[in-house]
């Protein structure tokens, strides 16, 4: 079921200028946390958002060419760069995304789950990365499974530039926006 069927979508202009990307244009992606769950806006590098609210991180990346729905873009190195700058925070928001885009580089792969441990009243999670041996201590946040799952697959689509996630999941209303892709990087596994 419409799996041609698209959205226009938000992330194709700079959110500064209104701009529209160019395939292939350098931009700075930035995340941000709301009630409604995580919002991705882009910007050209000629433009910066302003200083609220605050993003919890940003990353940069090019304009993928049109997607052609088999081959959903998911930068591993931007996505584990993103991680890396989340390391020492302790503002609550910033431990959830740094768990939750954990899972999501274990995934993909790019993350190896060694064990979890009790630390402190909480659980940390401890991660490797196979190609260069370097280990993550990840503090599992105060989630429960369900509110792990949903918000890690919002950031999944936000991460990936998939249309209006904000709006979508404030209003409830989008069955297609689960329904529709499947994950390309478990095919070539
Ligand atoms: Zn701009």
């Amino acid at each position: 079921m419409g799996a041609d069927w698209q959205m226009p979508r938000r992330n194709e202009a700079c959110t500064g200028c209104r701009r529209a990307f160019e395939v292939g244009q350098p931009l700075q992606a930035f995340l941000y946390e709301s009630r409604a769950g995580y919002e991705r806006r882009d910007y050209c590098l000629d433009c910066r958002p302003g200083a609220q609210p605050e993003p919890l991180g940003f990353w940069k990346t090019r304009r993928p060419a049109p997607p052609t729905r088999k081959t959903q873009p998911f930068d591993r190195e931007a996505i584990y760069a993103l991680f890396q700058q989340l390391e020492d925070d302790e503002e609550p928001e910033k431990i959830r995304l740094r768990f939750v885009l954990a899972l999501l580089l274990w995934r993909k792969k790019v993350l190896k789950f060694e064990r979890s441990e009790p630390a402190g009243g909480q659980e940390v999670w401890h991660f490797s990365v196979p190609r260069t041996d370097e280990t993550h201590c990840v503090p599992r946040p105060a989630l429960d499974e369900d509110q792990i799952e949903r918000l890690s697959t919002q950031l999944e689509q936000v991460l990936a530039g998939r249309p209006d996630e904000l709006d979508l999941a404030a209003t409830d209303a989008e069955p297609n926006l689960v329904a529709t892709d499947t994950d390309p990087e478990n095919a070539d596994a």
